[in-house]
């Protein structure tokens, strides 16, 4: 069994969600579980939905929704090459829980109402795809990933319940392969215990096709990208990239942990735990190579790895009594970064002074801010990117940094961070 996972790109138009059922069809004969996102743009318009309809504009999220309806209604009509189909009652009923949201009162967090609505996306686009492929005759199921993963409630960024997401993952999708070898699914989305929709968060789906490969030990996964392979840097920042044919799950852990936006940074754990491999292919064009992610304990010669973060704000956080950050002091100043939910992507300490990096959130900066300044006098430095380069070497450092006035550097064997204006 192996899992594939098209992403929002693949299926924009119709001629490329064409081009995802012929993808399909190549590799039908095996037992195929299809994780899909939304198509196209679709995530980001359902977004400011829910923004409109939070802010009371109901008009103007009725509209937007309105302007979503006739796309996806053209789209679905132009791949059926019919509009009398039961998919489009499908797609009706879709868009009518968003609706249903809309005419409810309003008593829930924002996070709640994000999810009830961005989710639908992914419904509409894996259920047209799988009519599409029925129509061509690739038999499969379609099935609602909410009735099989399952998470708590922090919407948004919802943790799997894994045992119990596991048991029917196992029972429903062996169930369906007896009789089928191709079953479609949704990614980024699950719901709760008592079946609330959640999200896994933005570009989730990468991560749902890891799950379910874990769970049912899939023989590799395929993310189906609209780049040739992975490339040693994203090529709209770094002119001269390279592509990368094999890497280790480490590796790209690292990479996504630095900020790189290649694959889901949750996505290789549970790859990695079962060793499983995860290729990087071109729906664009499927006879090319793409990249390998694995485990391996032959050296890979790696070219430099370029990652750039930006929008980044860096804390001093000092103590005003001269008294020293230690233990107790530094657990503290972590509490505090920890319950205002702010991810540090560096730290630096020293005798009275903690400097931390972290992504510029300005509500929750304030209220850390607040919180800090009652023991620490702090400061606060703007504008910043982090630029973080594995197996480097001097020439590409002063490439990629001249005319740029760096702040802070850290470095160690593999790694060099450089926080710079
Ligand atoms: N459609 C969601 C997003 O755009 C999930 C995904 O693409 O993986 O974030
Ligand atoms: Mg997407």
């Amino acid at each position: 069994m192996n899992v594939f996972k098209f992403g929002g790109a693949s299926i924009e138009t119709v001629e490329r969600a064409k081009n995802v059922a012929n993808i399909i069809q190549d590799y039908a004969n095996n037992k195929l579980l299809v994780v899909i996102s939304a198509k196209g743009k679709t995530t980001n318009a359902l977004e400011k939905i829910v923004h409109a309809y939070f802010e009371n504009e109901i008009v103007e999220a009725q509209s937007l929704l309105n302007e979503m309806i006739v796309d996806h209604q053209q789209y679905a009509t132009e791949l059926m090459g019919t509009s009398d189909h039961p998919i489009f009652n499908k797609l009706t009923e879709l868009f009518t829980e968003i609706e249903f949201v809309f005419s409810e009162p309003q008593g829930k967090a924002f996070d709640y109402y994000y999810d009830q609505i961005v989710s639908i996306g992914e419904l509409l686009s894996t259920s047209i795809l799988q009519a599409y492929l029925e129509k061509i005759n690739i038999i499969s199921t379609w099935i609602d990933v909410r009735d099989i993963l399952k998470t708590d409630s922090n919407y948004r960024d919802a943790n799997v319940l894994w045992d119990e997401t596991e048991r029917t993952a196992k029972a429903v999708f062996e169930k369906e392969f007896e009789t089928k070898n191709v079953i479609i699914t949704q990614g980024f989305i699950g719901s709760t215990d008592e079946n609330n929709t959640v999200t896994l968060g933005r570009e989730g789906s990468d991560y749902s096709a890891a799950i379910f490969a874990n769970m049912l030990d899939a023989k590799s996964v395929t993310i189906w990208k609209d780049v040739p392979s992975l490339l040693n840097g994203d090529p709209k920042i770094f002119p001269n990239t390279v592509p990368i044919k094999e890497i280790t799950y480490h590796e790209v852990i690292e990479m996504a942990f630095y900020g790189a936006q290649v694959i889901h940074p949750k996505t290789i754990k549970p790859l990695f735990l079962k060793s499983i491999p995860l290729y990087v292919k071109c729906f664009l064009d499927k006879t090319l190579e793409g990249t390998k992610i694995f485990n391996t304990e032959e050296k890979i010669n790696y070219p430099p790895i370029l990652v750039l973060k930006q929008n980044q704000t860096l804390l001093e956080v000092q103590t005003k009594d001269y008294s020293f950050i230690t233990d107790d002091k530094l657990s503290d100043v972590y509490e505090l970064f920890h319950k205002h939910k702010l991810k540090i992507n560096l730290i630096q300490h020293a005798a009275i002074r903690f400097v931390a990096l972290v992504d510029s959130q300005k509500e929750k900066l304030d209220a850390l801010l607040q919180d800090l300044s009652i023991n620490y006098s702090v400061k606060r430095n703007e504008n910043l990117f982090l630029f973080t380069v594995r197996h480097y070497n001097p020439s590409i450092l002063e490439e990629e940094l001249k005319n740029r006035e760096v702040i802070l550097t850290q470095k160690t064997r593999q790694t060099i961070q450089i926080i710079a204006k």
